[in-house]
């Protein structure tokens, strides 16, 4: 098989300590050596001056909408998406159609992936058949095709009853279950956080309680039942609160943040004049739950970046803003952002980042990823911390287009993905 040298590269991993000036060599899709100076006759080799070499980045939740829903994004497109963003591996949710509740869905994910031979792509299964909350999906046979946790997101699981009995079902087939936390608490047909840029905007408002009762319920049952519960995109300053306390505790409870969530607020939907492209699920939050999420980035209550990819058609997003769906792309704009928000601005280290996207998602989802050990799969992320970028929508490789960031200018940008050895995307 073929063989890959990436030169002269700072690599970053937080799995061996390591943050140095060194070669890597690659042979048969794996790590083989990292060494101050490597020289090989005859193998391909990509010079990484000036670059950060890392483990590669790891989504831990994107939708990819096929089957059912390939008018806004393929299994193909999305990993063409995910490896130009510099993400090797993706984990996508269960809300086609078909929903991803039985192994015949989830070996055809497995099964376009592979032919896409892109991104590494690890299906979530259902927790209810079809997301209904009803009657618990095939847990088990989804296991043995391949799934690697369990979510009905996009919709809480309401009936408490039903969540404590997942969550043993779960445990004993060591899965984590990922939590989309949003009690209605009155609030259906909201569109953006309760506060006051939805008083003025005359626009129906989710509060953070919602989140925040959810959040609370479902530590507690992590408690009773030693599950693993890994709250999805989490938004608000209570919740982040209460996972700190959870964590003290010693309960298996994770939580992952996505991009929009630590750089934009309510008043950025109150500027933007209703602009569909700032809807999603959970809303934009207040200046203070910003803050909140800033800080549990920077002390570690909060595990993972994940990007809740959710794309849309421009058609579906030219609707009212109370009418459109909720939902934006982040596969190509993640690390930018997180370059740029979060260790720009100090918040950060370059090794907690890699942490952020990298080593901690594969370790709670419990993929052999995640490091560049000598033996481990060579998925590898190469990206310039400093470069300057413009945000161009109309360039992404994802068949959607519904961004917030688009024409934003920002420091730092993936610019080589590797996965298994293979060079698959290089910037242009
Ligand atoms: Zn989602």
């Amino acid at each position: 098989m073929s063989s890959l040298l990436i030169k002269n590269g700072t690599l970053i991993d937080p799995t061996q300590q390591l943050e140095a000036r060194r070669d890597l060599l690659i042979r048969d899709g794996k790590v083989e050596t990292i060494d101050e100076t490597i020289n090989a006759e005859g193998v391909k080799t990509v010079d990484a001056t000036g670059l950060i070499v890392a483990p590669g980045f790891i989504d831990l939740h994107v939708h990819l909408r096929e089957p059912g829903f390939e008018y806004k994004e393929t299994i193909e497109t999305g990993a063409r998406a995910a490896v130009a963003g510099g993400f090797t591996s993706v984990c996508c949710m269960p809300n086609t159609k078909p929903v991803n509740d039985n192994s015949s869905v989830t070996n055809f994910i497995i099964e376009q992936a592979r032919k896409a031979g892109l991104a590494n792509v690890f299906p979530i299964g259902a927790i209810t058949q079809g997301s209904k909350g009803e009657h618990l999906a095939e847990i088990g046979e989804m296991k043995a095709a391949g799934i690697v946790a369990i979510s009905d997101d996009g919709k809480p699981v309401v009936d408490s009853g039903m969540m404590r009995r997942a969550l043993e079902y779960a445990r004993d087939f060591d899965l984590p279950v990922v939590d989309h936390c949003e009690d209605c608490c009155g609030a259906t047909g909201w569109a953006m956080h309760e506060g006051q840029y939805s008083a003025l905007m005359g626009l129906k408002g989710l509060p953070g309680l919602a989140e925040d009762l959810h959040v609370s319920r479902d530590i507690m049952l992590a408690e009773i039942t030693g599950a693993r519960v890994h709250i999805a995109h989490i938004s608000t300053a209570r919740s982040v609160e209460l996972v700190r306390e959870a964590k003290a505790k010693g309960l298996a409870v994770s939580c992952e943040v996505a991009p929009h969530h630590f750089t934009l607020t309510d008043r950025d939907v109150f500027e933007s004049r209703y602009n569909t492209n700032f809807k999603m699920a959970p809303p934009l939050r207040a200046q203070s739950d910003v803050d909140a999420i800033i800080e549990g980035l920077r002390d570690g209550t909060i595990d993972a970046i994940a990007t809740d990819h959710a794309p849309h058609h421009a058609n579906e997003k030219m609707l009212e803003f109370d009418r459109s769906p909720n939902g934006i792309i982040g596969l190509e704009t993640a690390v930018s952002l997180a370059l740029d928000r979060l260790v720009h601005r100090g918040v950060i280290s370059l090794s907690r980042m890699v942490e952020l996207l990298s080593c901690n998602p594969a370790r709670l989802f419990g993929l052999a990823r995640g490091t560049l050990k000598a033996g481990a799969l060579a998925d590898v992320t190469i990206f310039d911390p400093v470069k300057q970028i413009k945000v161009e929508a109309g360039q992404f490789q994802s068949k959607s287009r519904n961004t917030p960031f688009d024409g934003w200018e920002l420091r730092g940008a993936p610019v080589a993905t590797v996965v298994a050895g293979r060079l698959v995307w290089t910037a242009r």
